[in-house]
C-alpha cells in the first residue's frame, strides 16, 4: 500500500493492524496503488455517527467531541466533476440498528497520479464489532 491520502482525511487515517476488520480489509486491498485507513479522530475516538449523500459523499461525526471529517466528497478530487443534484440531502446510516460505528476508508491511485488529491476509486466501510458493510463503491473519475 501507499502512504498517502487525500489532504481532507489525512490526519485522521491509521493503519492498524491489530484492528481485525482493517486487517481483513488491508489484505483484501493490500496493493501498490492502494492506501488503506481505518478512520480515527484526533481526540483518539473511532466511533462515528456516519451521513451520506447520493453524490456520494460520506461525512462522520465523531461520538466524543462531535469533530465533523469528510471521508469522501467529489469536490476535493481533480479527476472528478461534482454535479449538484436535487436529493443532496444527508442521511445518516445504521448498521443493524447501531449508530455509533467504526469507518474504514480505501483511496486507489492511478499509475501517474499528480498528488495525494489525485484519487482514482474509494470505497468506504463502515462496521460494527461484528458486521461490515461497504457504503461507497465509486469510481471517481
Ligand atoms: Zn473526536
Amino acid at each position: 500500500m501507499i502512504n498517502i491520502a487525500p489532504t481532507h482525511i489525512k490526519k485522521y487515517c491509521v493503519c492498524d493492524h491489530s484492528d481485525k476488520i482493517f486487517e481483513s480489509i488491508f489484505n483484501r486491498f493490500d496493493d501498490t496503488n492502494m492506501s488503506i485507513n481505518k478512520i480515527k479522530c484526533t481526540c483518539g475516538n473511532d466511533l462515528f455517527n456516519v451521513y451520506t449523500d447520493p453524490n456520494p459523499t460520506v461525512k462522520v461525526i465523531c461520538t466524543e467531541c462531535l469533530n465533523e471529517i469528510i471521508v469522501y466528497d467529489l469536490i476535493y478530487y481533480p479527476a472528478a466533476t461534482k454535479c449538484p443534484q436535487e436529493d443532496d440531502v444527508f442521511e445518516m446510516v445504521t448498521l443493524n440498528l447501531q449508530s455509533e460505528l467504526n469507518v474504514y476508508a480505501v483511496y486507489e491511485y492511478g499509475d501517474e497520479y499528480e498528488d495525494e488529491n489525485d484519487i482514482s476509486w474509494c470505497h468506504v466501510y463502515i462496521s460494527t464489532d461484528d458486521d461490515l458493510i461497504e457504503i461507497v463503491n465509486d469510481e471517481t473519475s
